[in-house]
Order: C-alpha cells, then structure tokens, then sequence
C-alpha cells in the first residue's frame, strides 16, 4: 500500500507575508490529514518555512537544484544549501524548467542522481506536450524521459524517487486530464518500471500533476496508479490545499 503524497509548488509566489499566512493555515488543518504533505518554496523562504513547521507534519521540499556542489553559479541552489534549511525534497524536471530553462532529459537525470546522492527524494517530472498527446506519442514520451533516468541511476533508485506525471497541456491551465487518460498514464508508466524491476514498480509514488483542485482531485487520488498530486495554484490557498491533502 502506498502512503498518498501531495506536494504543493508554490513556483515563484510568495512573500513573507503570504508565506506566514499559508502555513499557519495549512498547519491549523493538518489534524484531519493522514497524507504526506510537503511544500515546495522559492528558496528565499526555505528557513521562514523551516520555521513555521517544526515539529509539524509538514515536510520542505526546493523547486529545483543545481548538480554542482558549490562555486561560481550565479543564482543557482545546491544540494547541500537545500538541507541546511531542513528539506528532504526537490522538484527536478518540471516542464518550466524543461521549456523555459532548456533542461533536456540528460540534465534532468543528472539532477536526479545528485538529489539521490545528497539524500533528498527527488520529485521527478515527466509529461507530454499538448501536440505530442495529439501526435499519440504520450507514451513515447514519458518512456523516454523515464529511460534517461534509469539509465543514469539504475531502476533501483526508483524506491527513493517520486515520479510526477504532470502533462504540460494540464499545468496552470484549467484543464484537467480526466480521471481515465490519468490513470491509463499512470498506468503506463507502472508497466513501465515493472519491465524493469516488479518490486521498485510497485512501491514507486506516481502523482498527477495539472490543474488539479479540491473539486477533481478525490476521483483522481482515487485511481488505482494514482498516489497523490504535485499541485500548483490550488496549493497557494491553504483551505484548496488542505482539501486536496483530505482527498487522499
Ligand atoms: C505544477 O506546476 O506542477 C502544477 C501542477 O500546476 P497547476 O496545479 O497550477 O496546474
């Protein structure tokens, strides 16, 4: 049986007040949550964050690291900055890093292995374009963005990576992909870790990430591959965020 994960991104909204206002509001809620709920800062509020929960069940995640250990990287996080705050989490390969950053598939796996190596769970994202799912190329895709990362930390690496299918056309949009073309997703990439090893496939978190909400996301948490959600907008309104946590 696999825990139900729900992460929020909050992307690049925030400020200190909203960031004490959203916590406290998730915290006032948490009782009734048996998920696990992380949220993912912009990093100049990653020790506002630490703490404001503190012996919550809240956990910290980053939204993306670079794979140098320290140095002259202007603008850039490490891994090792990202602990120091408490997190055990990191987004690596969101489609906006993938489209607006030029993040190919190599660069994510590496990003990857240096989550991994550093001990924090990666929050791997893989999905199609819009023009790919028209195309019918979604499992071609997503096969090749998995593939990249197996081939760099082997398939075992999968029992400490979280993999967030999160179709592009489906984030920050409105659009929801239905509970069916979700979970035949879903599906799919199960089948997909299976070829390479049944155990790993069966222990490995998959959320859905894309306009998910408190209205849609219970049928979604709801399917049988579906373990969770990486969540966007819904997750900057603490009351949104809390019942998509309560969905699960
Ligand atoms: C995301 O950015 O990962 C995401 C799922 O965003 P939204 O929920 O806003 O679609």
């Amino acid at each position: 049986m696999r825990q139900v994960i729900v992460a929020g991104n909050w992307k690049m909204n925030a400020s200190k007040e909203t960031v004490n206002t959203l916590i406290m509001g998730i915290l006032s809620g948490m009782a009734d949550v048996d998920s696990n709920v992380i949220v993912c800062a912009p990093s100049p509020y990653m020790s506002q964050v630490e703490a404001l929960i503190t012996h919550s069940q809240l956990h910290l995640g980053a939204q993306d690291l670079n794979v140098n250990a320290s140095g002259a990287f202007t603008g850039e996080v490490s891994a090792d900055m990202i602990k120091d705050f408490g997190a055990q989490y990191v987004i690596v390969g969101h489609s906006e890093r993938r489209s607006l950053y030029g993040e190919t598939d190599e660069i994510v796996a590496s990003k990857v292995q240096v989550a991994l190596d550093n001990g924090l769970t990666p929050l791997f994202c893989i999905g199609e374009t819009l023009e790919q799912r028209e195309a019918g190329s979604m499992e071609a895709v997503v096969s090749r963005q998995i593939q990249a990362v197996i081939d760099r930390v082997g398939i075992g690496a999968f029992k400490n990576i979280i993999i967030a299918y999160e179709p592009v056309w489906a984030i920050g949009t409105g659009v929801t992909a239905s509970p069916q073309q979700a979970q035949d997703a879903h599906a799919f990439i199960r089948s997909m870790l299976t070829q390479n090893d049944a155990s790993v496939a069966q222990t490995t978190p998959i959320l859905y990430g894309g306009s998910m909400n408190p209205g849609n996301a219970a049928e979604l948490i709801g399917c049988e591959d579906i373990d969770g959600g990486l969540i966007g907008g819904a997750s900057l309104k603490a009351e949104d965020f809390l019942q998509i946590c309560k969905a699960g």
